[in-house]
C-alpha cells in the first residue's frame, strides 16, 4: 500500500487550506474539485510507513481534536431530534452549518419523507390492585405506539419472559397488560449481542400481546443498568393485527411488578400514554465532501444518523457518530491529507423509527452505487475504540485487514465479520462494501435511547481517538492505487 502525505509544511498554501491548528471556520480547501486536485504528493510524505502516518493522526487528535467540541455544539443546538420535530429541523441547519463552516465542498441537503411521532405528555403505568401495592411506576412510551384512551386502559398484568410462554397463557392473556419482562443479560465482551437477544420483546411485543387478545405490551427496558431510567425504542406494528399500546418501565420497576406478582398472584395495572402518530413530514440528509484528488467519482461514505430519540441528547447515539464522521475527514483535511478518493461525509435522518434516509440516500445514489467503494459508520456509542466490523468478501477483507492492522497500538486492532451499520445497509444490496466502527460496549446500553444519554457520559479522548482511526481507516482506503474489491450484488 502506497501513502501519500501532503504534508503542511511541504504543499503550497493553495492546497493546504486548512492547516494545524486553523481557527474555527478555516476552510478545507478554496473552490470545489479545482486546485487541490490537480496537486502532486509531497516527496517527503510520501516515504511515510502507513504505521506513522496513523501515528501522526492520532496525536493531531489527541492534541488539536475537535469531534468533542463539534458534539457539544449539536447537543447544545438539537438535543431532542427525533425525526419531524423542530428539534431534527434544527439538527439538519446545525449539520449544514457546521459542514459549511468547516470548509467542506459540495455540502447540500438531500430531502427525505419520515414519520412523525410525537410523545405526548403521558406516560404513567399504574398498580391499582391490591390496594396495598397501589404506585405509579417509572414509565416511558415506546416509540410508535399508538395513545390509550383518555384515562388509560386497565388490566391484569401477566409477566412473559418469551413469546412461547406468551402463547402458553391461552386465555389468560385476554384482555391482559402482557409484561415482557426478560432482562437484558450481562456480557463479557460484546454487549450488542444481549440486546440482540432481548429487543425483540420491545419491537415485536405489541403485535405479540395483540395476536394473543391482550390490551397492551409493557416491556421491561433493554439495558443492563439497574435503575429508574425507563429506555424508549421503536416498536413495529403489522397490517392485519390491532394496535395496541407499547411501554417500557426502568428495569427497577419491572423487579418490583415481579415481586408484586409473585407475592400477590394477581396485580391490575393502568397504562395511559397521550402519545401519536402525525403522518409523514419532509425531512434531510446533510451531505458534504472532500473531494477526490485523482478519482473524485470514486466515492467512500462515512457518516451515522442525525435523528435521535427525544428523550436526553442522543450524544452517544449517534450525536457521537455524525461528530467523529465530520472530524474524522476534518483532521485529514487538517493535515493536509486529500486521498485519490472522494470521501463523503452523509448524516442520515430517520435511523430510529423508519431508516428513511439511508433508503433515500440508496435511491437517489442509486446510479452511481457501482462507484461507491465503501460507506462507514459510526453508531455504536462514542466509547474506545476496539475494532472494526466490515461484510467484505474475502479480496475485499484481506486489504481492510491488513489497514485494520495498523490500528494495533490502540487497542483496535481486530477486523470484525458483519454487517457496518442500519444506514449503509441499504447499499449492500448493490455490492458497497459496508464497515462500522467497533467501540467498548459495555456502558453503551446503560444509556442508550434513554434520559441518561447525555454529553457528560462521552469522554473526550475516546470519541476522539475514534474519529482518529475513522480517518486513518478512511485515508488508507481512498488512496489505495487500486480499488478495494466490491462485494457481490444482493439479488439483483
Ligand atoms: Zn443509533
Amino acid at each position: 500500500m502506497r501513502l501519500v502525505l501532503a504534508a503542511a509544511l511541504a504543499v503550497p498554501p493553495a492546497v493546504l487550506v486548512l492547516a494545524s491548528g486553523a481557527p474555527p471556520g478555516a476552510r478545507i480547501s478554496p473552490g470545489a474539485a479545482q486546485g487541490p486536485a490537480a496537486e502532486s504528493p509531497s516527496p517527503v510524505v510520501d516515504a511515510l510507513e502507513p504505521a506513522d502516518l496513523v501515528a501522526r493522526i492520532v496525536r493531531e487528535a489527541t492534541a488539536r481534536g475537535r469531534a468533542h467540541e463539534l458534539l457539544t455544539g449539536l447537543c447544545e443546538a438539537a438535543p431532542h431530534r427525533l425525526s419531524g420535530s423542530p428539534g431534527a429541523a434544527a439538527a439538519v441547519e446545525w449539520g449544514r452549518q457546521t459542514l459549511v463552516d468547516l470548509g467542506f465542498e459540495n455540502v447540500r441537503l438531500e430531502p427525505v419523507t419520515v414519520p412523525r411521532w410525537i410523545r405526548g405528555r403521558t406516560a404513567r403505568f399504574q398498580v391499582v390492585s391490591p390496594p396495598e401495592a397501589a404506585g405509579e411506576l417509572a414509565t416511558i412510551a415506546l416509540g410508535g405506539s399508538v395513545g390509550t384512551p383518555p384515562g388509560g386502559l386497565v388490566g391484569p398484568v401477566r409477566a412473559v419472559r418469551t413469546f412461547a410462554e406468551l402463547d402458553a397463557l391461552g386465555e389468560r392473556a385476554r384482555d391482559a397488560i402482557v409484561f415482557f419482562c426478560r432482562p437484558m443479560e450481562r456480557t463479557s465482551v460484546d454487549a450488542f449481542a444481549a440486546y440482540g437477544a432481548a429487543v425483540p420483546q420491545r419491537t415485536q411485543g405489541a403485535v405479540r400481546a395483540a395476536r394473543a387478545g391482550g390490551v397492551a405490551a409493557l416491556v421491561r427496558s433493554i439495558t443492563q443498568r439497574l435503575d429508574d431510567v425507563p429506555h424508549t425504542g421503536a416498536l413495529r406494528y403489522e397490517p392485519d393485527v390491532p394496535r395496541v399500546p407499547g411501554a417500557a418501565v426502568s428495569t427497577l420497576a419491572a423487579e418490583r411488578l415481579e415481586a408484586l406478582l409473585e407475592r400477590h398472584g394477581e396485580v391490575v395495572g393502568r397504562l395511559e400514554l397521550d402519545c401519536r402518530d402525525a403522518g409523514e413530514v419532509p425531512s434531510w440528509n446533510v451531505v458534504g465532501e472532500l473531494v477526490g484528488r485523482e478519482l473524485p467519482d470514486e466515492v467512500l461514505v462515512v457518516g451515522g444518523h442525525l435523528d435521535a430519540w427525544d428523550v436526553g441528547q442522543g450524544a452517544h447515539d449517534d450525536g457521537a457518530g455524525c461528530c467523529q464522521s465530520i472530524e474524522a475527514v476534518r483532521l485529514l483535511a487538517d493535515l493536509g491529507l486529500r486521498p485519490r478518493r472522494t470521501i463523503r461525509v452523509v448524516l442520515f435522518m430517520n435511523e430510529e423509527n423508519g431508516l428513511r434516509g439511508g433508503s433515500e440516500y440508496y435511491r437517489t445514489h442509486f446510479e452511481e452505487m457501482d462507484r461507491h467503494v465503501l460507506a462507514l459508520e459510526s453508531d455504536r456509542g462514542g466509547f474506545a475504540p476496539r475494532a472494526f466490523v466490515t461484510d467484505a468478501g474475502p479480496r475485499g477483507r484481506e486489504v481492510l485487514e491488513e489497514v485494520v492492522a495498523l490500528f494495533e497500538p490502540y487497542d483496535a486492532g481486530r477486523l470484525l465479520a458483519g454487517p457496518g451499520g442500519a444506514d449503509v445497509s441499504p447499499m449492500r444490496g448493490a455490492g458497497v462494501v459496508t464497515v462500522g466502527l467497533v467501540p467498548d460496549s459495555h456502558r453503551y446500553f446503560d444509556v442508550h435511547h434513554s434520559a441518561s444519554d447525555t454529553l457528560d457520559t462521552v469522554h473526550p479522548a475516546e470519541l476522539e481517538l475514534g474519529a482518529a482511526l475513522m480517518a486513518a481507516f478512511l485515508y488508507q482506503v481512498a488512496e489505495r492505487a487500486e480499488r478495494l474489491p466490491p462485494n457481490p450484488r444482493i439479488g439483483r
